[in-house]
């Protein structure tokens, strides 16, 4: 299970051990869960409230703002176990990034409001950066943020935003200078940018489910901003500059969706080796016993294996406070490893499972629009290949 050539300590491995325990607790109830997350668009709140319990929320929370402290890392591993056993949980990745965003750029009073609860697993975060026609070219979004007096005015239209009805908050990186000024005034695109915590239920926001399959229990809506008031105690980071706070949290977002795809993975090539096992299609002989069934899984293997060492260097990395851009480089290549790697061992694991590779009853068939998914979002592949070109190569930037 566990890449034997990475140097976990104590408390990291106490983690995975506290995870684990629990899913085997949980074993009965995973017929039930699967249902409410693939048939339903639900994710249990039983089982936020058990990753609450373990201390989950509060892992990149410092212990002076009621956080175990326990770091990234740590956290990847929890999540690697969970989507290993077909729980992933985007809404913890997306309050996990929310919580860097107020951690690296919140004030002291900020901080003190908001990260403790967090911790306790007790708010909920959303991030609402898409829009229709603003996407991998986010610099573009239209949505403004309007100084006046005290507050500030938000309005404009959020697409995409996952689990929206379920979070207290959601952070909305909205204009704070519109995108043709800060184009002909020369500044940089990522200027004139702001991070606001937006209560979900505050006057003036509006949502609208999307018709999509989900992801693992979560919905995404259309947000509608009509000249929502927000506190200015709740813009996080510099009013022009919350780009800067942004990137800081891309990089633990692309980690903990990369150690989705290592789980995931997991999940597939055990489900496709047991069921192997069993099959017997030609005499007694099981399909596992086939070099065509078996190489493929075999070769997934190694690269779930390589995906699972660049997530926890990238993850150790940030740990250990090293450069933002240096994080990046492997939390990018993480991403782009572990959710290639996602896509092709549930699709191998259907093709093992032959028809019933096809019915409810086998989990396959519906982890495949989540597996997908992770190529396309939180940023696409060719967005990724297109960093890693830039600055692992230095080749030129063509868009
Ligand atoms: C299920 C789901 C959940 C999501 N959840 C959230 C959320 O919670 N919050 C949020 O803010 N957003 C969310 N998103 C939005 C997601 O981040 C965007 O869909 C994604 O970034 C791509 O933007 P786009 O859809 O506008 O594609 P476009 O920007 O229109 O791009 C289309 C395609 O063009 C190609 N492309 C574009 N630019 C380049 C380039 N420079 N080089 C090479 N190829 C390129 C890529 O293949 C890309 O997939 C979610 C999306 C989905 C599908």
């Amino acid at each position: 299970m566990l890449a034997i050539g990475f140097m976990l300590t104590d408390e990291q491995r106490t983690v995975i051990d506290a995870v684990e325990e629990l899913l085997r607790k949980l074993k009965p109830r995973q017929e039930a869960y699967f249902k409410s997350i693939y048939d339903d668009q639900h994710y249990p709140d039983e089982l936020w409230e058990h990753m609450s319990a373990l201390g989950l929320f509060g892992a990149l929370v410092p212990e002076a703002y009621g956080g175990s402290g326990l770091g990234l890392l740590a956290m990847t591993l929890a999540m690697e176990r969970f989507a290993a056993h077909g729980l992933g949980n985007v809404l913890a990745v997306l309050t996990t990034m929310d919580a860097m965003a107020i951690l690296r750029g919140g004030t002291e009073a900020q901080k003190r409001r908001f990260l403790p609860a967090i911790a306790e697993g007790k708010l909920r975060m959303a991030f609402a950066i898409t829009e229709p026609d603003a996407g991998t070219n986010s610099f573009r979004m239209r949505t403004l943020a309007r100084k006046d007096g005290s507050v500030y005015r938000l309005s404009g239209r959020k697409a995409w935003i996952t689990g929206a009805d379920r979070a207290d908050y959601v952070l909305v990186v909205a204009r704070t200078i519109p995108y043709e000024e800060v184009i002909a005034q020369g500044l940089r695109e990522r200027y004139g940018m702001g991070l606001f915590l937006v209560d979900t239920k505050a006057e003036g926001l509006s949502m609208q489910a999307m018709e999509t399959v989900g992801i693992e229990g979560f919905r995404q809506f259309f947000l509608y901003l009509d000249d929502v008031e927000v506190p200015e105690d709740h813009r996080i980071g510099d009013e022009h500059d919350g780009a800067e706070v942004m990137f800081d949290a891309l990089n633990p977002e692309r980690i903990l969706f990369a150690a989705k795809g290592v789980g995931m993975t997991e999940y597939a090539l055990a489900r496709a080796a047991e069921y192997a096992k069993a099959r017997r299609v030609f005499g007694d002989t099981p399909i596992a016993a086939y070099q065509g069934v078996q190489h493929p899984l075999a070769r997934l293997k190694v690269l779930q294996e390589a995906a699972r060492m660049l997530t926890y260097q990238a993850a150790e990395a940030f740990d250990r406070g090293r450069a933002r851009s240096e994080v990046g480089l492997f939390a990018n290549m993480a991403k782009y490893l572990a959710s290639e790697t996602a896509f092709e061992a549930i699709d191998r694991a259907i093709q093992t499972h032959g028809g019933n590779g096809f019915s409810k009853e086998y989990h396959l068939i519906r982890m495949m629009a989540p597996a997908r998914l992770m190529k396309t979002a939180p940023i696409n592949n060719e967005m990724v290949l297109n960093y890693i070109a830039e600055r692992a190569l230095g080749l030129p930037r063509s868009y």
